[in-house]
């Protein structure tokens, strides 16, 4: 171990995994320290129930995984990831045995939803078809810290997604269109009616269209082992069974990168009360 590492990570999660990678890529020296006895954190996989049948107990889909420019720009095929795809990323089923359905292509989705709001559908998605990666970039650098790639994109995405999602479900005239995309909106875990949660129905829907929802064949724990073996190849080096509880339990680095909650962080680091209003 050198005498002075240049990062370490607290948590092997997909983002503490992810960040180790990206430091670990441009030459740095990192370790992570995991709590539990296994990495992955939520990106995980465990035998639940019988010997051989593999669980995800959390993540299961990943339509910003495929979608992630980070992941895009690591081979982590060479370790092991790969994706598969349904022949539809999602359904929703109604009482009578129909159901509205999210496909790849845009126009399977609209004629899902019935001739009162295919052509809704249409216009909503026009304005973001094949733009995935500069808007994906963009948004997830919300707040921004720079230039957007391209403002004018971004500015219409904030105008679509910026409402409560209670809003533009006014914009669908049947149950099918307005069921389907409260569904995409569910995954933010918040009411319809805030604010801009129509951006997170959008997104889903846009990700699906753009690169589908896969699982990682064996479960999410694909995603953090490669992740993983992509790290220890770079040079690092994951410690498992480490629970951090102060600072002074990590060896000295220049920078400590926390893959915990701000309230963890604050524990640890001795931030005494900051983050305490914290919720996730
Ligand atoms: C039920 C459920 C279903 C989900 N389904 C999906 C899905 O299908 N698709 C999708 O993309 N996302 C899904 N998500 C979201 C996804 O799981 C998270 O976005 C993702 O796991 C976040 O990754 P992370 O690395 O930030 O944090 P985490 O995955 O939470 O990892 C944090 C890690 O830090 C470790 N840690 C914490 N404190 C310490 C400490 N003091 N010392 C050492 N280690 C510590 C933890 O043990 C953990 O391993 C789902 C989430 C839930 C709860």
């Amino acid at each position: 171990m050198p005498s002075m590492l240049d990062a370490v990570v607290v948590g092997a999660g997909p983002n503490g995994l992810t960040a180790a990678v990206e430091l670990a890529r441009r030459g740095l020296s990192v370790e992570v320290f995991e709590a539990k006895d296994t990495i992955g954190g939520g990106a995980r996989t465990e035998e639940l129930t019988l010997p051989g049948f593999r669980h995800d107990p959390c993540s299961a889909v990943h339509p910003l995984g495929i979608g992630s420019p980070a992941f895009r720009r690591m081979p982590l095929d060479r370790y092991g990831l790969e994706w598969l795809h349904p022949e539809l990323p999602m359904a929703h089923p109604f009482d009578d045995g129909t159901a509205a359905v999210l496909a790849r292509s845009v126009a399977e989705t609209a004629a899902s939803f019935g001739p009162r709001d295919a052509g809704t559908y249409r216009r909503m998605m026009a304005p973001y078809r094949g733009k995935w990666d500069v808007l994906v970039r963009d948004f997830m650098s919300l707040p921004l810290s720079a230039l957007p790639r391209d403002p004018i994109g971004l500015a219409r995405f904030g105008l679509d997604g910026l409402p409560p999602y209670e809003w533009t479900m006014r914009r669908f005239k049947d149950d099918r269109a307005r069921a389907l995309m409260a569904g995409l909106v569910g995954h933010v875990i918040a009411p319809l009616s805030g604010l801009a949660t129509s951006a997170v129905g959008l997104v889903f829907a846009l990700a699906a269209h753009e690169n589908g929802w896969p699982l990682p064949r064996g479960g999410s724990q694909s995603i953090s082992d490669a992740l993983a073996a992509y790290l220890r190849d770079l040079g690092g080096s994951v410690h498992t069974g480490f629970e951090v509880k102060r600072l002074d339990d990590l060896p000295p680095a220049r920078a400590y990168v926390f893959d915990t909650s701000p309230t963890a962080l604050a524990r640890i680091a001795g931030l005494g009360r900051a983050y305490e209003g914290y919720r996730a």
